[in-house]
């Protein structure tokens, strides 16, 4: 494979305590489970692209802590480029401290750490890869500037994923992507719109698309996804998910973005419909199992999607 998929954003760890029930407020419960998980949607979306057999590069920053160095050992064992990750003095690691009860009721705090620390710097010091990438990604868990740096620096194609989304932001954020990429939720934040269903969803992404963006892809979990240009002759685009037996949805919309960069990144035959059809393949495969980046499919789900 040999396009080039640069990104740019968070590497997080999740601690995921599961108990009973959720604490109240000072008291202290026993759990019965604990997993610590290789998260944040940078790394996510990366990992996604890399296990489908894509070159990445990621640019992102990790703390002087003990999970830094894991963090990376974990980038590099799936074949990541880490020369753009860089360890942050007297900064943790970005953290997600979530409790999970048995009736699926969770509490989340997430401490950003070095991640808040990635810089204008750091993207002028990765120029060469980000100009020279086939496909940027990148989301807003990072300092939304660095975003707005990088995306000005891209020559080939662009994917915002607006998440989390941001109620007040620079126009350039909606302007400069190729795509921007968001859920309901997120899209109804970006265009100030309900979004609860498909139609509510294309009225959203007609919005979006009059603020300034150049094409807006809108995810509907197991509904799929719509896809709308700036182009008034190219109809509106709907992809239907995959019926499958859902295991866990956590980093549905992450396999969803690296499998749309791998696809436009390497399967230059593809159209954008083409490919936003096989990220929902890839996306729909990756809830049948639990977890986030061990839940990615590898390879192998490649002949299912050209
Ligand atoms: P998450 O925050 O859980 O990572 P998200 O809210 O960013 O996800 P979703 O719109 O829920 O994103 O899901 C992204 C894509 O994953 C959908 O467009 C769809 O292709 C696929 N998907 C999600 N849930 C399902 C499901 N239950 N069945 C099939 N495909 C699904």
């Amino acid at each position: 494979m040999s396009g080039k998929i640069v990104v740019v954003g968070s590497c997080m760890i999740d601690f995921v305590s599961y108990a009973p029930r959720l604490p109240r407020a000072g008291e202290t419960i026993h759990g019965h489970k604990f997993v610590t998980n290789f998260g944040g949607k940078g790394a996510n979306q990366c990992v996604a692209a890399a296990k489908l057999g894509a070159q990445t590069s990621l640019i992102a920053r990790v703390g002087d802590d003990v999970w830094g160095p894991k963090y990376i050992a974990n980038l590099e064992s799936l074949q990541v480029n880490t020369q753009y990750v860089k360890t942050t003095e007297n900064s943790s690691s970005g953290i997600a401290q979530i409790n999970v009860a048995d009736n699926g009721m969770n509490q989340i705090i997430i401490v950003a750490g070095a991640n808040q620390r990635l810089n204008l710097k750091d993207i002028e010091d990765a120029e060469s890869i980000i100009s020279s990438a086939d496909v940027l990604v990148l989301q807003l868990e990072t300092p939304v500037e660095t975003a707005i740096r990088a995306l000005q620096l891209a020559k080939g194609v662009s994917i915002l994923n607006g998440a989390p989304a941001i109620e007040t932001f620079n126009e350039e954020l909606l302007r400069l992507p190729s795509i921007f990429c968001v859920n309901e939720s997120e899209a109804s934040i970006f265009s100030g719109l309900p979004v609860n269903n498909p139609n509510e969803a294309e009225t959203a992404a007609k919005e979006l698309i009059a603020k300034g963006c150049q094409s807006v892809l809108i995810t509907l979990g197991e509904d799929g996804a719509i896809f709308l240009t700036s182009d008034p002759n190219v109809p509106v685009f709907k992809a239907d998910a995959p019926q499958v037996k859902s295991a866990d949805t956590t980093g549905a919309g992450d396999a969803f973005i690296g499998a749309l960069a791998f696809c436009l990144a390497n399967l230059k035959e593809f159209s954008i419909q083409q490919a936003i059809k096989a990220a929902c393949i890839v996306a729909a495969d990756s809830v049948t199992r639990l977890g986030t980046q061990i839940s990615f499919p590898g390879e192998e789900i490649l002949i299912r999607i050209v």
